[in-house]
Formats: structure tokens, sequence, C-alpha cells
């Protein structure tokens, strides 16, 4: 089956889409986007994509071209149309094409932002990662200080990926000041005595979906959570470490730079929270 994908009001062919070379996400990385995960044929938090999304376009003075409940409509319209079960929907909004390449940014009453949706099949409640567990390495965090914004300026994280695979590991912990920022694509944890630390929010690192609905079920679950920043050291000591995204849910980490962590086996409290938050991704999917 062709997959059907949206651009700037059509739905179409994938080998049909069109974008204009001179759009700012090509040329500039002048974009923000979002993944939202679909499971038996439902949208997994689109509220909380949807708020995230809100406000990555403010931070960057950019106009959405759709509503949030237009947006919903497309999400459902391209589920329905590629008749996908399971897997993810990718969406991404640039500040349009002008008709010449400046750095400054066009006007919106003149230029309109561009919209793209496309879906992703993919098993996401059986991965075997979840089953076996991943490595990661450690690697500097050269980004940029915005982390915050979910931008489609991705380059360091593909080649923190990159890295990874040459090193013969799955992933990378990005570290700063020698405490871990985030993963490449996802936000990191490691449990000791049965507490859950994870990284503060601030702009150092993106706001996970996945990580407030982790905490939340956590505490409701009546864990122990802080939230604070931990070295690759103190990671490699720790009795568990896993990472949370929309497309992985919670998935052990049972390497770190070569060290085994825990038992080198994907741990009790990440395979639990797995359990918990994928049971109720189900239940409030909509
Ligand atoms: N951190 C980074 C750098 C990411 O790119 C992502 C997801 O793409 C995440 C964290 C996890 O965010 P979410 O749970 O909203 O998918």
């Amino acid at each position: 089956m062709t997959r059907t994908v949206y651009v700037n009001g059509d739905y179409v062919p994938e080998a049909e889409a069109k974008i204009s070379v001179f759009d700012r996400g090509f040329l500039m990385a002048d974009g923000v986007y979002e993944v939202t995960s679909v499971l038996d044929g439902k949208l997994v938090d689109f509220d909380g994509h949807a708020k995230r999304l809100e406000r990555s376009l403010t931070e960057l003075d950019m106009a959405s071209p759709v509503t949030i409940d237009e947006l919903l409509e497309i999400h459902r319209e391209l589920v329905r149309l590629n008749d996908l079960t399971e897997g993810g929907i990718y969406l991404q909004i640039t500040r349009g094409a002008p008709v010449d390449r400046d750095f400054a940014f066009p006007d919106p009453a003149e230029v309109p932002s561009s919209l793209v949706l496309f879906t992703q099949s993919k098993n996401l409640a059986n991965a075997p990662a979840a089953t076996t567990g991943i490595s990661v390495i450690s690697i500097d965090d050269l980004r940029w200080a915005r982390r915050d914004i979910k931008t489609v300026q991705l380059l360091y994280p593909s080649m923190g990926k990159m890295m990874a695979k040459k090193a013969g590991a799955d992933d990378a912990w990005m570290v700063e000041d020698g405490v871990v920022t985030e993963g490449t694509s996802n936000n990191a944890y490691i449990v000791k005595g049965g507490k859950i630390i994870t990284r503060q929010l601030s702009n150092d690192i993106l706001h996970g979906i996945t990580r407030a609905a982790v905490l939340r079920l956590a505490k409701e679950a009546q864990m122990e959570v802080e939230e604070r920043g931990f070295t690759i050291a103190e990671a490699q000591e720790a009795d568990e470490a896993f990472i949370t995204s929309a497309t992985t849910f919670v998935q052990p980490v049972v390497k770190i730079d070569g060290e085994t962590v825990g038992e080198g086996k994907p741990g009790r409290i990440a395979l639990r929270l797995r359990e918990i938050y994928i049971d109720e991704s189900r239940k409030k999917a909509i």
C-alpha cells in the first residue's frame, strides 16, 4: 500500500508530495516537530503533544497554519487512510517558503507556514529492546541552549546515534558540565534504592511528554521520584537505568559506556513503569 501523507492542505501519495526548495525548514532548520504514537489505531497523549507544539511555535514566534482541532482531524484521517494500528505520526511545521533565501524571518501574512504530516508503522508495545534492554555510550552535549524547543535541528543527535553505532552501542546519553542532560532522542533516568532519578526540567532538555506521564504514574504508584542531574559514574552504579520517549515508551538501559548496570538485564521498576504506561496509554488514547 502506498503511504498517504499530508502536505499543506492535501492528502497525497508520498511520491507526489512536494515542498519548495526555498522552504526554511529545508534551508535553515527553521521548523518544529512532534511525534505522537499510535496504539490500537488511536493517538496517545495527543493533548500533551499539541500543547508542546503550541509552546515551541510561540517560543520561535512561528504561526500554525491550522488549529489544534484541525490537527487532530488530520492525525485521525492519516491513521484511517494508512490503516495504521501501531506506530507514530510525524508532524512538522516550518516558517514556510519565502521567494528567496534570507536570514530575516518572512512576514507571516505573506508567507504561510508549511505543514507536513506522515505516518510510520512500527511495533511499539512489543519492541524487542524492551525485553533485552539497550546499551548507551556517553558523549558531550554540543547542542544549542534551547533544547526545550522541539526544533528540526537534529544534526547533533544524529551524529550522536552514529557515534553510538560505531561504538557498538544502541544510543548515546549526552553530558554537560559532568552531568547527563538526556538521550539523543529520549529522556534519561536511573533508579537507586527504589528512587527514580531524572534531570529537572529547564531549557537544557526537551520536556518529554512521556516523561511527564511516567513521572505522574510513578508518583501515583507510590514510587519515589527525584528530579536532579546525575553523572555517568552514578548511573553505572545505579540499580537500574532507562529512557522514555513517545515511540520507545519506557525502555531499560543495561549498559553504560561498557559497564553493566545492576544485573545487566531490564530492571523491575523500568518494566513495571513500562507496563503501567502502556496500559494507561491504551485506555486514554483517542
Ligand atoms: N529528549 C529529546 C532530545 C527528544 O528528541 C525526545 C523525543 O524525540 C525526548 C526527549 C522524548 O520526548 P517525548 O517523550 O515527548 O517523545
